[in-house]
């Protein structure tokens, strides 16, 4: 390579090899939202156009902080540093990745303002590996950090907003012109219809002064909308800065992806809720099941319409006992749950095990003489159904319905008493009360 003394140089060969150095330089006009391309060497002649919109060359470039490949959704242009708009120098490394190119391109950007809302951008790729060996290292180590999502300085005495970015390269903060109060009802917009009203809650400037002492970090889980326009579970975090003067509001906001932990965790509460409401011998719900259901039926039958409720009694249970032993009797309260659950599944019902050869049946939408159809049908159905080893078996049966003033004891008690007084008419039949 030729040796040229450097005194020689002057400030005219600075732009020319400056524009031999460099991969790509863009003159932007976010104003008009355009650019164009001076240089464009290297990956850069596919990834970037010769002119092109500006708020798409935003986003491509934020794509690649994010490793999604799709669309960036409108409201997430809020993060976006400063929507694209620099007061001062900034400067930042990328990784990016070209479509149909399965190579990891580390890039210095440099942000240069050269006019009113119009910047230089200079963008170097760095071809040295260890670039690529420091983002792999720490990507393996930052799967933690990975998981922050977005993060903000807040000030509230000032009401302004910053952001910070943790998962991206470099960590430099960039300025931002976002009002808090501005930058809180654009968030808002990416919560979840149902935890909105919880997000401008614990977001509300006042809220925050109330109830966080310097120092105190707080949090909440609620749904919002990803880069891709998906719901996602996160936990917003709200930290105020130790600071020295009482009066001093700084906070950090973050927002951090939970979803997967959450989805498991879910799935693991509704499995046990499952067991925990389901009766072991039968798998029909257990008793505390279906106290609760009646209690919700209380409710219903306030808001929305009538409910009735049926218990069947398997007559003269004990002799199945002592005639085929007890694992007879349990196969058989089986088969008779299955029956049950068999008829209700195409009604709007609930059944469930009250306990021992008891049953409840709850039916919505049902006044107590259609119940009491219902009651007969079934009882007809056990009546002519041939059990395994035992035969025929029968039940008996007390109807009533949910009375506007009732208690759920009140229910229970005339319920019984209907039963009741099926046994006392004979078994095998169907009484209303
Ligand atoms: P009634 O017609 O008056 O209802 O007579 P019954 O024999 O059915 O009534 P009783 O309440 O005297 O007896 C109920 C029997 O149900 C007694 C109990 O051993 C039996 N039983 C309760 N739970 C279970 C169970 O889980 N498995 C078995 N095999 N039997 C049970
Ligand atoms: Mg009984
Ligand atoms: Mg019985």
């Amino acid at each position: 390579m030729d040796k040229k003394d450097i005194s020689k140089y002057q400030d005219r060969d600075a732009s020319m090899l400056f524009g031999q150095n460099v991969d790509a330089i863009i003159m932007v006009d976010a104003t008009n939202n355009r650019y164009h391309s001076i240089i464009r060497n290297g990956f850069f002649e596919r990834f970037i156009d010769e002119d092109g919109d500006y708020n798409e060359l935003v986003e491509t470039l934020w794509f690649h902080f994010n490793n999604t490949q799709d669309r960036v959704i409108q409201d997430y242009k809020v993060f976006i540093p400063t929507f694209g708009k620099f007061k001062g120098k900034y400067s930042k490394k990328l990784k990016l990745f070209f479509e149909g190119d399965s190579q990891l391109h580390i890039v210095q950007m440099t942000v240069y303002p050269v006019g009113y809302e119009q910047y230089m951008f200079v963008m170097d790729e760095l071809d040295n590996s260890e670039y690529i060996q420091e983002f792999m290292t720490r990507k393996k180590v930052s799967t933690i950090q990975n998981t922050y999502l977005f993060s903000m300085y807040i000030d509230l005495v000032q009401n302004t907003t910053s952001s910070i970015s943790i998962t991206e390269i470099s960590d430099e903060t960039v300025n931002s012109s976002i009002s808090y109060t501005d930058w809180r009802m654009m968030i808002v917009n990416m919560i979840g219809p149902d935890d909105q009203k919880l997000f401008l809650e614990r977001s509300d400037p006042e809220y925050l002064k109330a109830n966080f002492v310097p120092g105190r970090t707080s949090s909440f889980d609620c749904l919002m909308m990803n880069l891709e326009g998906k719901y996602i579970w996160v936990k917003l975090i709200f930290s105020r800065a130790e600071t020295r003067y009482d009066d001093d509001y700084r906070f950090v906001f973050m927002v951090q992806n939970i979803h997967e932990n959450t989805v498991e965790l879910m799935d693991e509460l509704k499995k046990y809720e499952e067991m925990a409401s389901k009766d072991s011998l039968t798998n029909l719900y257990n008793h505390g099941r279906m106290e609760t259901e009646l209690k919700n039926a209380m409710d219903y039958r306030k808001k929305q319409g009538a409910v009735s409720v049926m218990i069947l009694d398997i007559d003269y249970f004990k002799n199945v006992n002592d005639t085929f032993g007890h694992s007879v009797g349990d196969v058989t309260l089986k088969y008779f749950a299955r029956e049950l659950l068999d008829y209700v599944k195409d009604k709007n019902a609930a059944v469930g095990r009250w306990g021992g050869e008891e049953f409840v049946i709850v039916g919505y939408d049902r006044s107590i003489s259609s119940m009491a159809e219902m009651a007969e049908e079934v009882r007809e159905i056990v009546f002519s159904t041939d059990f395994p080893v035992v035969g025929q078996i029968t039940c008996s049966i007390g109807v009533t319905e949910l009375g506007e003033n009732d208690s759920p004891d009140d229910t229970f008690n005339r319920m019984d008493k209907a039963l009741y007084q099926a046994k006392t008419d004979g078994r095998n039949c169907v009484r209303v009360l």
